[in-house]
């Protein structure tokens, strides 16, 4: 395995942001410190041959070679994010420096393993335990409800008491829906969807707030971050709070092009991990024609 041991702390590589806001010539964008990519239909497409186009990986492992952090931002839990990744390891000849998983739960590459960030995930689980308690027996209303209704699979996880996977996706715009308006009695709790998969959350765990979590942590303001998506879990990083430049491919969908586009992103032609590619050279992210393979 050529893949170097990345991880997103004791980073020499870093100026201070307001040595980073100075570098560069006078009106040059700022440098892009990190690149935070959600994963599944926006570099991954499983019905491409191959999944994810060597181009990106070429690009990406420039771009760390140069001190970019990558950030995989994903709703997968960890068991299924290997089961993506393992076979495609060898073949991206690099790795994410760090992970956002189930959209909340933040891991760092060290030592070639990704190790929870404890102090984040601890808040984590605690704030949804407590939110999940409060709204449990709701969230049997609502299951019983979903149920009734049909059109969907309705369930629960470890990381949601109310899992929808609606059978289409207006199902799943109807259950959602209906859950949504409950929700109004629990100010704490969202309703995070994808595709015609949703599940509750607490409102402060989303993949934006843990992506600005990792950029305070490395000193990164939002001016020195790109990112990616193309679903409506990708919303909360797809704002300028969390990321001042903003891309997604042409398969995303309508709500999330118009939220790149009203905030000056990128919305590309081209679909998944070449529409992220495109957007990067249109936001001049640099690492292009990077031939320098991993060492
Ligand atoms: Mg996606």
């Amino acid at each position: 395995m050529s893949e170097p041991d990345t991880n997103l702390t004791g980073s020499e590589s870093y100026a201070s942001p307001a040595a980073v806001r100075q570098g560069g010539p006078p009106g040059a964008p700022a440098p892009i410190r990190i690149v935070s990519t959600d994963f599944d239909g926006t570099l991954y497409a499983p019905d491409e041959n191959p999944p994810t186009p060597p181009e990106w990986w070429r690009r990406i492992r420039a771009l760390q070679a140069q001190g970019v952090k990558w950030i995989v931002n994903t709703g997968r839990d960890m068991a299924s994010w290997r089961s993506v990744w393992d076979p495609l390891a060898e073949t991206a000849g690099t790795a994410p420096d760090g992970l956002i998983l189930v959209e909340r739960e933040i891991y760092e590459r060290r030592g070639g393993e990704w190790r929870p960030w404890e102090e984040w995930n601890r808040r984590c689980r605690e704030a949804h335990e407590a939110l999940f308690r409060d709204l449990a027996a709701a969230a049997r209303e609502w299951a019983a409800w979903a149920r009734a209704r049909g059109g969907a699979v309705i369930y629960e996880d470890p990381y949601s008491p109310l899992c929808i996977v609606g059978d289409t996706m207006e199902d799943a715009e109807a259950i959602c829906g209906y859950v949504q308006a409950q929700l109004r009695r629990f100010p704490e709790a969202i309703l995070v969807r994808n595709d015609v998969y949703a599940r509750l959350a607490h409102r402060d765990f989303t993949k934006g707030a843990a992506l600005r979590a990792v950029a305070e942590r490395l000193g990164v303001g939002p001016e020195n971050v790109f990112a990616a998506g193309d679903h409506l879990n990708d919303l909360s990083m797809l704002n300028l709070r969390a990321a001042r430049r903003l891309a997604a491919p042409a398969n995303a969908v309508v709500e999330v092009k118009e939220a790149v586009r009203r905030q000056g992103g990128w919305v590309s032609r081209l679909p998944h991990a070449r529409g992220v590619l495109e957007a990067m050279d249109a936001l001049s992210l640099g690492g292009r024609g990077a031939t320098r393979e991993n060492p």
